[in-house]
């Protein structure tokens, strides 16, 4: 049988797959040889078949040291569905009883046992390390290799103990595997783990099918993201935020706008968790809103699109999190929104931090912002951060491409930025690069005396923006880089000396900016917020007819606020319409289509484009008071007990119970006006309120101020509301 055939199959027999993905074979067939390997493949591009499929055929136990204990279980019972066999696969962790440890240490010592999961921090226990010596290993599998390095996405400090660990259990070959590596972190793993002679397998980590868009995040962003959501019904969706707050207060705000949103978070228990994660395979929820602990392992393959609430702290976690969009191949459509504000707020978090880890921390955000306010094609950005080079100039599938900048000659500048960097002996990072190049006579730039040669100052005729820009795009051009060892040290390549030498053209797209862009779009907003008069009028009068009609006042029907609004966003269903303020469901239900009717038709006759879709429904923390308030009246409870156990004026009760009965809600205060009032007065005040034109507190008190109250008048007034609108 020639070797091809002899992985195909068990390929076949153990997995049920037809043929292998990437360079999963190649792979495979080097562990099987002995070699130490190294896989950098992107997330859903196979990396655990990669280490599962030969343990499976060879002698011993291979160990797998994976970050998770979550999943460990779930990699596990996946592995136990291709064999009858449970024992085939085990897990260590700290989750496990002592008489499950037994069970899983009598399994492999039968050799029934081809695969053990062991978490990092297991594996440092002595008497683990004591049983592992007595068998038989296959080889090692280190799943999430980044973590090894700090200069990762996700480091853990155990994970650096590996080789010594591997060392007195006893050597075999090592397989790491990893979906994020720039080259600072490849290369911190395979000194780390002592496999610099590892057989490297890259796959690209180009995802054609995955489209990425930066957008200012504005006072908006909700909205912008309701609409997006609405925009693509039905579509499997994540959306990250960076605290567990906001993801809480975010999930809220989507289940207000009535879309299937649930949160999910390390502070949650794990039941919810499993929940959470189930509904959404399962499709009972479309949206899950989530710290960066949501998606290791999950394998949904038509999450449609993944949206970042706050910009990334650093790329690779981007690209990691993006990445778990359109694993089918299909539409994923990757949002994240930017704003300067934000960054600041993340440096300002790491101050407290070691001074090493916050160099490292600052460095990684700057990438990311760098990232964000480039305008080069995204795909090509990303690409080069992860080492590989994108041969065309732009991908026609990322916002930069599809609204391209108009390009600049930047020759000569690039040329005084590689005398610069030459100049000052290729020690130095691009902020002080900059510095020397504007002629900016900083502490360290005179520290070094690198005021006094000749190259200072020679870019002072641009500003430090246009210098970024130009320093970012010389490295994907590939004429400077940044230094592995001495991370983010500039340094002349090949290419960069020749074109010193002979320049030639080198065209450059300046940044975008955030900051103009923010405020255009909160202008466009502003004026998209002006009352259509027409429209208004016309509500206004068929308010006027319903009400000859139903024989109620106009204010019963609508406010003069909601009409407002509706000439403003022009709600065209029920639905839309109880977004308005003052209009709750019943009062949609039992007025609205007519208005409905109206606004649709002035829109479609004017051809009037809604400024704003829709208008996001806020989670009213006074929506809890209200609430209670309501629970309390239907208990009988007397106001002022109320207002006393709210800790809130009376006044300020009122306030609250009008604005429940006018957004459409029935409530009956007879009760407590019986209890304080006499008949005859309320009878008075009720009349007052049915024939006259208006339901104003002002008016009411010019006509019947000297007999009654300004608080009788309005308890009456409620009554009424209550009873005739609702
Ligand atoms: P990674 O760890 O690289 O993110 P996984 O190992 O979780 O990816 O695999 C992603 C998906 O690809 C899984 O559903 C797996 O079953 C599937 N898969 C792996 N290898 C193959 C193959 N050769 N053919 C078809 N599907 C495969
Ligand atoms: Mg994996």
């Amino acid at each position: 049988m020639n070797e091809k055939l002899k992985l195909h199959e068990p390929l076949k027999r153990y997995f049920g797959f037809d043929s292998f993905k990437m360079n999963q074979e190649a792979i495979i067939e080097s562990l099987l040889e002995g070699h130490n390997v190294f896989v950098l493949m992107p997330t859903g591009g196979g990396k655990s078949l990669c280490y599962q499929l030969p343990s499976l055929i060879m002698d011993g136990t291979a160990i797998v040291i994976s970050p998770l204990i979550a999943l460990m279980k779930n990699q596990v019972d996946a592995i136990r569905h291709t064999s009858e066999d449970d024992g085939i696969a085990h897990f260590i962790n700290s989750s496990l009883a002592k008489s499950a440890i037994d069970t899983v240490k009598a399994d492999i010592i039968s050799g029934r046992t081809k695969l053990l999961y062991v978490a990092p921090e297991s594996l440092t226990k002595e008497e683990n390390v004591e049983f592992l010596r007595s068998i038989k290993i296959s080889f090692y599998a280190i799943d999430e290799a980044h973590c090894i390095s700090e200069w990762g996405h996700d480091f853990r400090p155990e994970y650096r103990n590996i080789r010594p660990i591997i060392n007195e259990i006893g050597n075999a070959p090592v397989i790491a595997l990893t979906a994020t590596a720039t080259d600072k972190v490849r290369t911190d793993i395979k000194k780390n783990l002592g496999i610099l002679d590892a057989m490297e397998y890259k796959s690209s980590f180009n995802r054609p099918n995955l489209y990425y868009e930066i957008r200012p995040k504005t006072q908006e962003i909700d909205k912008d993201i309701i609409k997006y959501i609405k925009q693509h019904p039905g579509k499997s969706g994540i959306i990250y935020c960076l605290s567990r707050k906001k993801v809480e207060e975010l999930a809220e705000v989507l289940r207000t706008n009535d879309i299937k949103a649930e949160a999910y978070h390390a502070g949650m228990d794990s039941a919810t968790r499993s929940k959470t994660q189930d509904d959404f395979l399962m499709e009972k929820i479309d949206v899950i809103v989530a710290t960066i602990a949501f998606g290791m392992g999950i394998d949904k393959p038509d999450v449609r699109f993944v949206i970042h609430y706050d910009i990334p702290k650093s790329l690779e976690g981007y690209y990691q999190e993006t990445g778990r969009a359109g694993r089918d191949g299909g539409e994923g459509n990757c949002i994240a929104f930017y704003s300067y504000k934000d960054l600041q707020k993340l440096e300002k978090f790491m101050e407290g931090k070691p001074v090493a880890e916050q160099d490292i921390g600052r460095q990684l955000l700057k990438e990311t912002a760098a990232y964000a306010e480039s305008s080069v094609c995204r795909r090509k950005s990303l690409l080069h951060y992860f080492g590989e080079t994108y041969p065309q100039d732009a991908c026609g599938n990322c916002d930069n491409c599809l609204n391209p900048k108009k390009q600049v000659e930047a020759k000569n500048y690039l040329c005084n930025v590689i005398e610069v960097i030459l100049a000052t002996k290729e020690n130095f990072r691009d902020d002080y690069i900059k510095d020397v190049l504007v002629g900016r006579a900083t502490d360290e730039v005179c520290a070094h005396k690198h005021n006094d040669i000749e190259e200072f100052g020679c870019g002072d005729d641009v500003n430090d923006k246009i210098w970024f820009a130009v320093i970012r795009q010389a490295q994907i051009a590939g004429y400077i880089e940044k230094d592995v060892d001495n991370y983010g040290v500039l340094k002349v390549t090949p290419a960069g000396h020749k074109f010193l030498k002979k320049p030639t053209s080198f065209q450059i797209v300046e940044d975008r900016d955030f900051d103009e862009e923010e405020e255009a779009v909160l202008m466009q907003s502003g004026a998209a917020c002006a009352v259509d008069p027409a429209l208004y009028q016309m509500l206004s009068d068929l308010r006027k007819r319903m009400s000859k009609d139903l024989d109620v006042p106009p204010y019963v029907i609508f406010q003069d606020a909601s009409l407002e609004a509706m000439a403003t966003i022009y709600p065209q269903n029920i639905d839309e319409l109880q977004n308005i303020p003052g209009v709750g469901a019943g009062k949609a239900k039992r007025y609205g289509a007519k208005f409905c009717q109206l606004i649709k038709q002035h829109c479609e006759e004017n051809e009037i484009e809604r400024p704003e879709d829709l208008r996001i429904r806020t989670v009213a923390n006074k929506s809890k008071i209200k609430v209670s308030i309501i629970h309390s009246i239907d208990r009988k409870v007397a106001l002022d007990d109320i207002a006393v156990a709210k800790g809130i004026e009376f006044d300020e009760l009122l306030d609250e119970i009008e604005a429940i009965v006018y957004s459409g809600t029935k409530i009956n205060i007879d009760y407590f006006i019986e209890d304080i009032m006499d008949e005859d007065h309320v009878s008075d005040i009720y009349l007052y309120f049915k024939e006259s034109e208006t339901d104003d507190l002002d008016d009411a008190l010019e006509e019947m101020g000297s007999d009654y109250t300004e608080e009788e008048i309005r308890l009456v007034r409620i009554k009424f509301i209550s009873e005739m609108a609702n």
